[in-house]
């Protein structure tokens, strides 16, 4: 195989880019906007799912085997583009998880992931800036962040010194087949070929497919993010509570997210929700009160079921490959899923087994109406 196209330049398509232009691949990515503004930008870049224990087998080996290779590959990332994405291992605190204590408890044996219990003063030793009202929490030094902005960035810049062909603000409208075999895709911006095709798309994705082939299950989720003008020391580790969390950013910067919203495709923001998460904030850090919110943005997630993306070659079409649907986590198992797909690409042995991501029948439909995930989550 000498040559791929990648339809979007989210992290999904920029990682899975860099991988095949590192195994000596030709890679065009093929993107209707610019390269990582829209989910991938938005993200919390948190290298864990939130609540780790609440997911399926699968989605919890490609979060390991992403948090094992990331300090690497994001080593690499940063020398080669000269933009640091700011990893940190900054930890994440859990608060009001006494409910699900057996299941995280289980999971973490399971998993080798060390949980600690802080409470009273060592809960205010390790984050002097708590509200008082917590009197207890569980704490990993295990989980890292990066800050999505700088991450595309980076990333961007790494696969152009590898040599991408990066064709921005071209729309993928539809495809070339010749002999029911995928040979190329057709644009806003002309023709393009390849020996296959990866569909990246995001939340997109099931939309470019819909005439062609059954489509996977994926649908947008708004999630809406502020962010605090803070210095640093104010909050030292990621803090979740009751689904919400904030995240110290290196500089002092504080995000805080997020919502999740069923919304179809529409991106705007709303002040009710500014005001939402600007009192979970300081309900959860009461210091927060006196720093203004900088920004408040949404990114659409690609929604699936339970969280696990599709990988693999779609059964009706041959050469045309997809990688989407990663909803809250592309992140952390964003570099796992693509190592995976790049193991099929290349016939190579695949990184976990491929199984439980592959396109089957069951996880295929014919029509984006009948995708309503608010039932499925
Ligand atoms: C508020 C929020 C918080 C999040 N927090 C976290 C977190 O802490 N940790 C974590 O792991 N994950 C998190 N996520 C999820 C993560 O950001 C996503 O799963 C991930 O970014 C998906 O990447 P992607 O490349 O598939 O999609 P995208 O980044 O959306 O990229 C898809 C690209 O495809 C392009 N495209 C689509 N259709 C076409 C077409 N026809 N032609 C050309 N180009 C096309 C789009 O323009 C887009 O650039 C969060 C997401 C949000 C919104």
């Amino acid at each position: 195989m000498n040559k791929v196209i990648i339809i979007g330049a989210g992290i999904i398509g920029m990682l899975t880019a860099r991988i095949l232009l590192k195994s000596g691949v030709a890679v065009t990515i093929i993107e209707q906007g610019y390269a990582g503004k829209e989910s991938s930008w938005a993200g919390g870049g948190i290298i864990s799912p939130l609540y780790p224990w609440r997911y399926s087998e699968a989605v919890t080996q490609l979060a390991l085997w992403g948090q094992q290779h990331y300090p690497e590959v994001l080593h690499e990332i940063h020398q080669n583009s000269a933009i640091d994405p700011e990893y940190i291992q900054s930890g994440l605190l859990y608060l009001n998880i006494e409910d699900e204590l057996t299941k995280a408890e289980k999971w973490e044996q399971q998993y080798h992931y060390p949980f600690v219990s802080v409470s009273g003063e060592s809960l205010k030793a390790v984050e002097p800036g708590l509200n008082d009202s917590f009197e207890q929490g569980w704490l990993t030094d295990n989980i890292a962040q990066v800050r999505n902005p700088r991450l595309v960035r980076s990333l961007r810049e790494d696969i152009l010194n590898l040599g991408v062909n990066l064709e921005q603000q071209t729309q993928a409208q539809s495809f070339i087949i010749e002999k029911d075999q995928l040979k190329g895709v057709v644009t806003d911006k002309g023709s393009f070929y390849a020996d296959k095709v990866v569909v990246a798309g995001g939340a997109w994705s099931s939309q470019l497919l819909e005439s062609w082939v059954k489509i996977p299950k994926i649908a947008p989720v708004k999630g809406q993010m502020i962010v605090f003008k803070a210095e640093p020391g104010v909050v030292s580790r990621i803090v979740l509570s009751k689904g919400r969390y904030v995240i110290p950013r290196k500089d002092g910067h504080i995000v805080m997210g997020s919502t999740l919203e069923f919304d179809d495709f529409d991106k705007t923001t709303t002040e009710d929700v500014l005001a939402e998460l600007r009192q979970e904030a300081i309900r959860i850090i009461p210091a927060l009160e006196n720093y203004t919110v900088e920004k408040q943005w949404a990114g659409l997630r690609p929604g699936s079921i339970d969280g696990v993306p599709y990988i693999g070659e779609h059964p009706e079409l041959k050469n045309l490959y997809l990688n989407a649907g990663h909803f809250r986590n592309g992140v952390v198992i964003g570099l796992a899923s693509c190592q995976l797909l790049v193991n099929q690409l290349l016939g190579q042995e695949t990184i976990v087994d491929d199984q439980a991501y592959l396109l089957t029948e069951e996880r295929l439909v014919s029509d984006s109406q009948s995708i309503d995930l608010r039932t499925a989550i």
